[in-house]
């Protein structure tokens, strides 16, 4: 008699479990609410799919159990990754580090993991929401939609967390782990924009891109920063770094702490650098009015904005400015300061952080709380940053859940 498994989730965690155990011998069934599976990989990258990065590390992740995570990562790795796409037909290339499928389509990884899936005779049953999972006497668990009802020797809960819900993941593997006994952390939205109150003021530079560095300032304390293209809005701050910082700032927000985003926008100057061009642009002055002055060192609608900030009219001569109104301009063009008030919501949002604690999870993906019950993906308390890190991780936790639960 082959074991049977049942994957709540079509998602990729799902799908990597699925294959695994369906390849370990089992009987597979996956259930997914949505009538198709991995919708949310079609919208990855871009339409790409950065499904993995050459430079994994465990820094590149968030939880509350760094090394729990870093344990799982170590025992199907990048290479790992390479290899499992390249036994079901994957051709992937890199760039600086990042995977990506040759032909840069999501849909061919989908298809892949379809093709495979269909080979090894998943059973998937779609258009069904699983809203209970539990233990028999007899060891059995049941899977339940509240209409139909499965019995099934282990159960892989791939439901992912709250980001993206139009993609079917909304949070409903929450409820289902907290039905088990499972602790959940609190989640917020991840690798998503942030509004901020000075709207009135962004108008004017709203789609600007400019190489920054930001730092964010926790009632006034410098808590995280990172450095890339930050991207301006009518409503806040984008770009890969903003996503970077977002999990850090929304949970401060939600502590109800002051968030400020303090943005320099000549970060490869040092202050010695930045003060010798200070000193070399004199030169340029002659009868200059400050909009031709200041021309040439940032984008022209963030110079305006700045100009305007440090109390300076554009048409003014340079000689009827007073120094400390042009210190004020130089200074802002390095400490530019955004109040942020929020994230965009889980709709915008291509994580959530937060989810069941690794803490009641065993390093084989079990469940502490129900034996026979598995967790894999981003339902799981781990996050990771920009580049292929959370692909990583949903290949990474499905394959050791697919593979244990089939043993
Ligand atoms: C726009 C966008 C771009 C991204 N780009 C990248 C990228 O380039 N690289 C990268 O590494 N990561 C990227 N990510 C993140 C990555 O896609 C996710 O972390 C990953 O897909 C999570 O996989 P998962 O299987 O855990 O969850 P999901 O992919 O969310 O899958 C969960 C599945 O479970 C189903 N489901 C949910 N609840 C139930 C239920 N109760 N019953 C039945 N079925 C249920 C859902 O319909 C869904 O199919 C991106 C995310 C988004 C939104």
């Amino acid at each position: 008699m082959k074991k049977q498994i049942g994957v709540i989730g079509g998602g990729a965690a799902g799908m990597m479990a699925a294959i695994t155990a369906a390849r370990e011998g089992a009987r597979v069934t996956i259930f997914e609410r949505n009538d198709r599976v991995g919708k949310k990989i079609l919208q990855t990258g871009n339409g790409k799919c950065n499904l993995g990065n050459r430079a994994l590390s465990v820094e590149c992740y968030h939880g509350t159990d760094l090394q729990w995570i870093g344990k799982a990562l170590e025992r199907f790795d990048t290479e790992d990754t390479i290899r499992f796409f390249q036994s079901i037909g994957l051709m992937i290339k890199e760039k600086n580090g990042y995977l990506y499928p040759v032909c840069e389509q999501a849909a061919a990884v989908l298809d892949v993991l379809r093709y495979e899936l269909q080979a090894l005779d998943v059973e998937i049953v779609f258009a069904r929401k699983i809203i209970k999972v539990e233990r028999m006497d007899s060891g059995k668990l049941l899977v339940s939609d509240g209409e139909k009802e499965w019995l099934l020797d282990a159960v892989i809960v791939t439901c992912g967390g709250k980001a993206a819900p139009a993609t079917g993941s909304d949070g409903s593997g929450f409820k289902i782990a907290k039905r088990l006994g499972h602790t959940c952390t609190l989640t917020v939205p991840a690798l998503v924009q942030l509004r901020c109150q000075e709207t009135d003021l962004l108008k004017g530079i709203a789609g600007v891109r400019a190489d920054s560095e930001i730092r964010i300032l926790c009632d006034g304390e410098e808590v995280c920063r990172e450095r890339g293209e930050l991207q301006l809005t009518d409503y806040g701050i984008s770009g890969i770094p903003v996503f970077q910082l977002s999990r850090s700032v929304n949970y401060r927000l939600r502590e109800r702490r002051e968030c400020v985003a303090q943005i320099d926008f000549l970060p490869e100057l040092s202050e010695e650098e930045y003060r010798k061009l200070q000193e070399s642009r004199k030169l340029l002055q002659g009868d200059r009015t400050a909009e031709e002055f200041f021309t040439g060192i940032l984008h022209k609608k963030l110079t305006s904005t700045l100009l305007k900030l440090a109390g300076i009219r554009l048409a003014t001569p340079m000689r009827e400015i007073p120094e400390e109104k042009i210190r004020n301009f130089y200074g802002l063009c390095r400490n530019f300061r955004l109040h942020i008030t929020e994230s965009n919501p889980y709709e915008n949002a291509q994580v959530s952080a937060g989810g069941v604690a690794v803490t009641e999870v065993k390093e084989t993906m079990e469940s502490m709380r129900c034996p026979g019950v598995y967790f894999a993906g981003e339902i799981l308390d781990v996050d990771g940053r920009c580049g292929g890190y959370n692909l990583q991780w949903a290949w990474s936790s499905g394959y050791l859940a697919g593979y244990h639960a089939a043993q």
